[in-house]
């Protein structure tokens, strides 16, 4: 028996979480990595993967995307896995009158690690449900976080269209009596603002996503990056992209990120009209940042160590002996790219020299995805047909 079940080989190990970036050989076994080293011997492993010219990097954590509850959701395994994404949360599909049946049908069915943020609207993250006050129940909604904590991280308030707060004041309630967090998406509209918003509705450790979208501008008339962005950021709220289809603009970020303006997590906002208008995966949101000024270390930081922290564990976001074998395999492409953003005013493109893509998603020590089948045998070793058995078959 092998020492090691996989050995990824002669590949990049960029691992934030454990301050490592170089050329280390990663082996896992079981559902563990079993060893991190300069050189492992190819005769220790059962599989060997030559990941010449990848990067190695923990699994990624997409901190917002949609399997549940929405129109247009998708189930987990085909929104993450082909991307490099081995967690995903859903933010917001369902509320504490469905969580139990998202459970039964998408979390224990998919492979996908999926945790969930349940949204503060009873019947979940239904459209028109969503303007009804009397189905927001704090109460309710803390309990059933606070019964399946294993699961559900925080509270998710999304599209509440009234001229008041109520919406995020009882996700705040929610979160207070449940101990958790709150991620907030809410246009400053009638007469609403995002100043008031950051400075007196969401506290240290809510998270507000979308953070480069039109609809809550970050960035004033002249340019700037709003104060009170920064003044909430020191205050310790946290700023996710969130790309989705109508939420991520170029023309936000750019300035954004040169004033000193990062996202603090990477993720998608994953579902069907992002995926098929903006390819908004993973490795393409990362791409965005890492053209818009990021390295890729700090691009790789944002999609797996950080969202793990807020998530609550710390073990899915790196890979270090012993923890989980939670790995995606990347290729940073050199050649000639569009990325696809979206605004109030359409679609726009931004050319660009490098593309990251995922080759290979390992979850709990298997591989889930081999785009390019390098952990398979040559067809070369195909063996003979038998072909008297294959002629006596009925
Ligand atoms: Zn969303």
């Amino acid at each position: 028996m092998p020492k090691h079940d996989i050995l990824l080989k002669n590949g990049t190990l960029i691992d934030p979480g454990n301050k490592l970036n170089g050329a280390f050989d990663v082996a896992i076994s079981k559902s563990k990595i079993s060893a991190v080293s300069s050189s492992i011997p190819e005769k220790d492993a059962g599989t060997v993967v030559d990941a010449s010219g990848m990067i190695i990097t923990p699994g990624l954590i997409d901190l917002h995307a949609h399997c549940y509850g929405y129109f247009a959701n998708i189930y987990p395994d085909e929104l993450c896995i082909p991307f490099g994404t081995t967690t995903m949360l859903d933010a917001g599909g369902s509320g504490w009158k469905t969580f139990d049946h998202m459970n039964e049908t998408v979390i224990s069915k998919s492979i996908t690690r999926v945790f969930s943020l349940l949204n503060i609207v009873g019947s979940g993250m239904i459209l028109d449900k969503e303007q009804v006050v009397s189905d927001m129940d704090p109460i309710a909604t803390a309990d059933k976080i606070n019964e399946r904590k294993d699961v559900i991280v925080g509270v998710k308030v999304a599209h509440f269209e009234a001229e008041s707060w109520e919406a995020v004041d009882r996700g705040r309630k929610a979160a207070e009596i449940s101990n958790t967090f709150m991620m907030v998406d809410q246009n400053p509209i009638n007469g609403r603002t995002m100043e008031d918003l950051l400075k007196s509705h969401m506290v240290k450790g809510d998270i507000l996503t979308h953070v480069y979208a039109w609809g809550k501008p970050i960035i004033d008339e002249n340019g700037k990056v709003a104060k009170y962005f920064f003044e909430a950021r020191d205050s310790g709220i946290i700023f996710d992209l969130g790309h989705g289809a109508g939420s991520f603009s170029f023309a936000m970020a750019e300035p954004s990120i040169n004033q000193g303006f990062p996202p603090d997590t990477i993720s998608t906002d994953h579902h069907r009209s992002s995926m098929l208008t903006n390819h908004s995966n993973m490795t393409n949101c990362m791409t965005k940042m890492m053209v818009l000024g990021l390295t890729l270390p700090e691009v790789i930081e944002k999609s797996t160590l950080a969202p793990s922290l807020i998530l609550g564990h710390p073990e899915l976001g790196h890979i270090g002996e012993g923890s989980e074998a939670d790995v995606a395999v990347l290729k940073v492409k050199d050649g000639h790219f569009g990325l696809i953003d979206n605004g109030l005013t359409g679609n726009r493109v931004l050319k660009s020299k490098q593309l990251i893509e995922n080759q290979m998603t390992i979850k709990a020590g298997e591989i889930v995805w081999d785009k390019e089948g390098f952990a398979l045998d040559s067809y070369k070793n195909t063996p003979k047909p038998d072909l008297k058995s294959i002629y006596h078959q009925r």
